[in-house]
């Protein structure tokens, strides 16, 4: 059977904090591999390391949110610069804009975002773009600062089937959650049904945008399922190639080798 790689999730997020142990079987149960993503504190980038350290099928990205920027510190970046050469992180990430928050200035944002990719860079690990409301402006700086030496992927894809184009120009995947599958969300069924099978991948973002039917409750690895089904049906080919084609593009993102996930720049 084909296996799902949620190639986006929180789950040290404290929305998990009560039945973490639960979750955690779901997770293994429903998903053959997830890169769980720490980008909150210098606490979330070591905690997201050692889980990662301690089950060989979960990984770990690292990176200071953009709407955390002003939590910005010498420190705690020349420990995100350790962590990242880590072998089990896999992806600077999430890094990007954010103009819904705007918890610091353009200027600010784009400066930290230079740095991650600066860091990606130095490290040769893929970058996990977070882009809210800011598209031009993350793409710029992307590509000015020759990102997709690199690659990566846009998590959460809001762009156009357009825009799509350029960023698969420049050596990103497109990330797809849980959005594919509300009623009204126009765009990125556009999107999903346009991307060419081998540069998507699919997602959770958990506990954030939970897929139907749990939207407005919290979501979790295990529904990556309902993410594949949406893609399935809007692209009407068998749910077991989308999941089986998703995972191979995600292990080959993260370098990772996909019969065994074994780390293939060691
Ligand atoms: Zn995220």
């Amino acid at each position: 059977m084909a296996k799902l790689f949620d190639s986006h999730a929180h789950i040290l997020d404290p929305a998990f904090q009560e039945d973490f142990d639960q979750v955690l079987t779901r997770t293994l149960e429903a998903c053959g591999a997830i890169m769980n993503v720490g980008c909150e504190s210098l606490e979330d980038f070591e905690k997201t390391v050692q889980l990662a350290e301690n089950h060989p099928t979960i990984f770990a990205a690292v990176a200071l949110h953009p709407a955390n920027e002003p939590d910005r510190t010498e420190a705690l970046m020349d420990r995100l610069a350790d962590l990242a050469r880590h072998p089990q992180v896999r992806a600077i990430g999430e890094t990007g804009l954010d103009y819904y928050w705007m918890t610091s200035g353009k200027e600010a944002q784009m400066t930290l975002l230079r740095d991650h990719i600066d860091l990606a860079k130095a490290v040769n690990k893929p970058i996990i773009i977070h882009d809210r409301d800011a598209h031009r402006d993350c793409l710029d700086t992307l590509w000015a600062n020759d990102a997709q030496s690199v690659g990566g992927v846009f998590h959460a894809y809001s762009g156009s089937v357009e825009m799509m184009e350029e960023i698969l120009a420049h050596n990103f995947y497109i990330g797809i959650g849980g959005v594919v599958t509300f009623k009204n969300a126009k765009t990125i069924k556009e999107v999903a049904k346009a991307v060419p099978l081998d540069r998507l991948v699919i997602e959770t973002d958990c506990p954030y945008l939970t897929p139907a039917p749990y939207r407005g409750k919290r979501n979790e690895p295990a529904y990556t399922r309902y993410v594949a089904e949406a893609i399935s049906d809007l692209r009407g080919e068998p749910v077991d190639r989308i999941i089986d084609q998703t995972w191979h593009n995600a292990c080959r993102l993260f370098k990772l080798d996909p019969e065994d996930l074994s780390l293939l720049d060691q």
